[in-house]
């Protein structure tokens, strides 16, 4: 467990981030940051531990498993029931997971902290500060875009998840800004 106090600060620009098998890693940041595309990676690069594409949990694709759209707003109850189903069962199974949802609301963080802290599990929580612009700039260039709209707004939940993440409770944050997407895990 991280020895510095998650109360006290964030730690940024940290390459390799040490933590337990047991662990729920929570990201967080706006849509378009490259939540999915980090986690995606991040499985590949540490597949010699045992992290696989089914490491990683999607509130997006669970909104898919209910209604066949990632994008569909509508089904977020049944999306996130089922998103939160995945984790625990997973916790149970004592899977290292990755939970990827913007996570940027006081809730929906407090819901996954709950999980880990249930299932006696690490809860380690990567916050992603990409500038507006970036988040922008990569929401265009994909298939599925959400707009100049939802990212703005993302990114005043961001600055407010900031301030309050760091009483929240976590075993360990970092914070992901553009000069540092490239974490490394080493799985005690
Ligand atoms: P959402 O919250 O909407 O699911 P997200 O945070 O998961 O968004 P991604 O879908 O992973 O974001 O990435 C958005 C776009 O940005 C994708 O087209 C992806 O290829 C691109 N992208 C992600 N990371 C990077 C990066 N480090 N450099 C350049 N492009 C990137
Ligand atoms: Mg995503």
């Amino acid at each position: 467990m991280d020895t510095r106090h998650p109360e006290s600060s964030c730690t940024r620009n940290f390459p390799t981030i040490t933590t337990p098998w047991r662990t729920l890693l929570v990201l967080c940041g706006p849509a378009g940051c490259g939540k999915s595309t980090f986690a995606q990676r991040l499985v590949e690069q540490h597949s010699h531990y045992g992290l696989r594409a089914t490491t990683v949990v999607s509130s997006d694709y669970c909104r898919a498993l209910v209604c066949d759209d990632e994008a569909n707003q509508q089904v977020s109850r049944d999306a996130f029931d089922l998103f939160h189903f995945i984790i625990q069962k997973r916790l149970l199974q004592r899977r290292f997971t990755i939970a990827d949802s913007t996570a940027l609301q006081a809730p929906a963080r407090h819901k996954l902290l709950e999980l880990a802290r249930s299932n006696h599990y690490s809860s380690l929580l990567l916050i992603f500060t990409i500038s507006a612009s970036t988040c922008l700039q990569r929401d265009l260039e994909r298939k599925r875009s959400v707009g100049e709209r939802v990212i703005a707004r993302h990114t005043q939940l961001l600055q407010q998840t900031l301030l309050a993440a760091p009483s929240e409770g976590w075993n360990q944050i970092y914070i992901i800004d553009e000069q540092n997407e490239n974490v490394q895990l080493n799985i005690t």
